[in-house]
């Protein structure tokens, strides 16, 4: 059983969006993963089919109502479905690559989608859903944060990385940033490429890499090298 997505949004049209080309894409179409979108509006019950209403207790904008987004979850995800259920929301637990793994090892995920303000507080609790962050900045809609989650968690999927080797050697994999790269031609710009990279000596090229994924760690991501 491949990696399932099922997306639970306002506008199913942005899926699969950037993840229909290139290795995700391929990926998609060969079976590796499958994603599956769910219009909430499909859920309303009303005569205008509103998904949303004014805030309790007053303020700007609207609010996701708990019960129309209960039913698409119920619907996506009925009871017995082991994939987890995610919220993409600024208020989550900020994605990484710990959590990355975790979830391309599993069997897929649900992820809600919000817009306006958010969603009622009680929809989180009953349906259990994990808040997932992308960074510390307000988005329109969690659609492009559920675009980049799965664009991470995909290509760690078996079968979809060309080269299998370069997903071990990133940076984050090994708690450091990682080392700068260089190619041909020999010199750009005045510029030529660290001599110790075209030696041959392998374990010199190694112990070059390591001290400057280090340097740039300590440099840019000083948090990273915390105990
Ligand atoms: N009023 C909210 C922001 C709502 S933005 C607040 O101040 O916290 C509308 C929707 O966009 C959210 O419900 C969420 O699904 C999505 N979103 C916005 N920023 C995000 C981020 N940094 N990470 C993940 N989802 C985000």
């Amino acid at each position: 059983m491949s990696f399932r997505a099922s997306v639970l949004t306002l506008y199913p049209e942005m899926f699969p969006g950037a993840l229909g080309l290139s290795l995700a894409g391929r990926g998609l179409e060969a079976g590796a993963w499958s994603l599956d979108t769910v219009q909430i509006r499909d859920f309303a019950t009303d005569r205008h089919r509103s998904v949303d209403d004014t805030p309790s207790g007053g303020g700007a904008g609207m609010v996701m109502r708990a019960d129309v987004l209960a039913r698409a979850i119920d619907h996506a995800s009925p009871e017995g479905d082991p994939r987890p259920r995610l919220l993409m929301s600024p208020r989550g637990k900020p994605l990484a690559q710990a959590r990355v793994r975790e979830l391309a090892a599993g069997p897929g995920a649900v992820i809600v989608c919000g817009r306006f303000e958010g969603v009622d507080e009680r929809v989180i609790a009953a349906r259990d859903l994990e808040e997932i962050s992308i960074g510390d900045f307000i988005l329109s809609g969690g659609e492009a944060a559920a675009l980049v989650l799965l664009d991470a968690v995909v290509r760690l999927l078996p079968g979809v990385m060309g080269n299998v080797r370069s997903g071990e050697e990133e940076s984050f994999e090994n708690g450091l940033l990682e080392h700068p790269h260089y190619t041909r031609p020999q010199e750009f710009e005045g510029m030529d490429i660290p001599p110790v990279l075209i030696s041959g000596d392998h374990a010199r090229i190694a112990a070059w890499r390591k001290a400057e994924s280090e340097r740039l760690t300590a440099e840019r991501r000083p948090d990273l090298l915390k105990p």
